[in-house]
């Protein structure tokens, strides 16, 4: 059977691709960072319609717990070939001007770091130079990376642009390896994380901006992130696709 992680699938954009990939057979690691309630129902979900999940808890931005996470996934008997990297934290909505260190560094330790070390242990696995037998890996980012997200989250933004970047160069380091890497640009998509931004309506308040007038929803997103990491998807690499409604 084959594996795949979701960092960040206890609720939002993550849940809905856990979902997903488990109905299109894959065993899903649904892991989370604190909610772990709502990872076990995700879970739980899964197995309600035949599917195969187990959850598991790590901060991304911690190495030793990313590492255990890892060692978690070898002790299963299936193979890791689909890492979707979606775990993304943003803070207050805030100006360039009142940034501190402290915040931009938590941002970038979860979105960019995370992101990168997940990377690093999955090719370790997937890799047909390392003994595996390849895989795909996509990167979660943000239409932010290209909007820049002005008077909100800059700081957020510019993790989004670094991953960006993170898929085109490893997609050429690991093509020759068996290894897919791509990304996905969401909008504005109806989750908790502009609660986190000070403005749960804020997918609302743009709708009207949105070329097709609307706000995206979870499954919206998980559809394009399940292609890339599909065999659909097997002459696709080092691509990022834009899913934002036309922003
Ligand atoms: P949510 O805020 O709804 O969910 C965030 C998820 O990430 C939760 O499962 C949370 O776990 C997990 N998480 C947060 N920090 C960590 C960490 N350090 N280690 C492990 N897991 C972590 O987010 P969305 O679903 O809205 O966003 C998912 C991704 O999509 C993010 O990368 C985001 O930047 C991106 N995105 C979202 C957009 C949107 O409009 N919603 C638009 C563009 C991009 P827990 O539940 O345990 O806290």
């Amino acid at each position: 059977m084959e594996l795949a992680l979701v960092t960040g699938a206890s609720r939002g954009i993550g849940r809905a691709t856990a979902l997903l990939l488990a109905k299109k057979g894959y065993r899903v690691a649904v892991n989370y960072h604190q909610r772990e309630a709502d990872a076990l129902s995700v879970v739980a979900e899964i197995q309600r319609q035949g599917g195969e999940a187990f959850a598991v808890q790590a901060n991304i931005a911690n190495e030793a717990q990313l590492m255990t996470l890892f060692q978690r996934l070898d002790a299963e008997d299936a193979t890791l070939t689909v890492l979707v990297n979606n775990a993304g934290i943003l803070f207050q909505q805030c100006r360039v001007e009142e940034l501190t260190a402290a915040r931009i560094q938590q941002v970038f330790a979860t979105n960019v770091t995370g992101t990168f070390l997940c990377c690093r242990e999955a090719v370790k696995r997937m890799g047909t130079h390392h003994g595996g037998k390849g895989g795909a890996i996509v990167n979660v980012s943000s239409a932010a990376a290209r909007l820049g997200a002005a008077g909100e989250y800059v700081d957020y933004a510019a993790s989004k642009g670094a991953m960006d970047t993170l898929t085109e160069g490893l997609s050429l380091e690991v093509a020759q390896q068996g290894i897919r890497v791509n990304g996905v640009r969401p909008g504005f998509i109806y989750t908790e994380m502009h609660a986190d931004g000070g403005e749960p309506g804020r997918v609302d308040r743009v709708a009207s901006a949105i070329p097709l007038g609307r706000g995206g929803q979870t499954e919206e997103i998980a559809e394009a992130i399940v292609w890339l990491a599909s065999e659909a998807a097997s002459y696709i690499t080092g691509s990022i696709i834009d899913a934002a409604g036309g922003r």
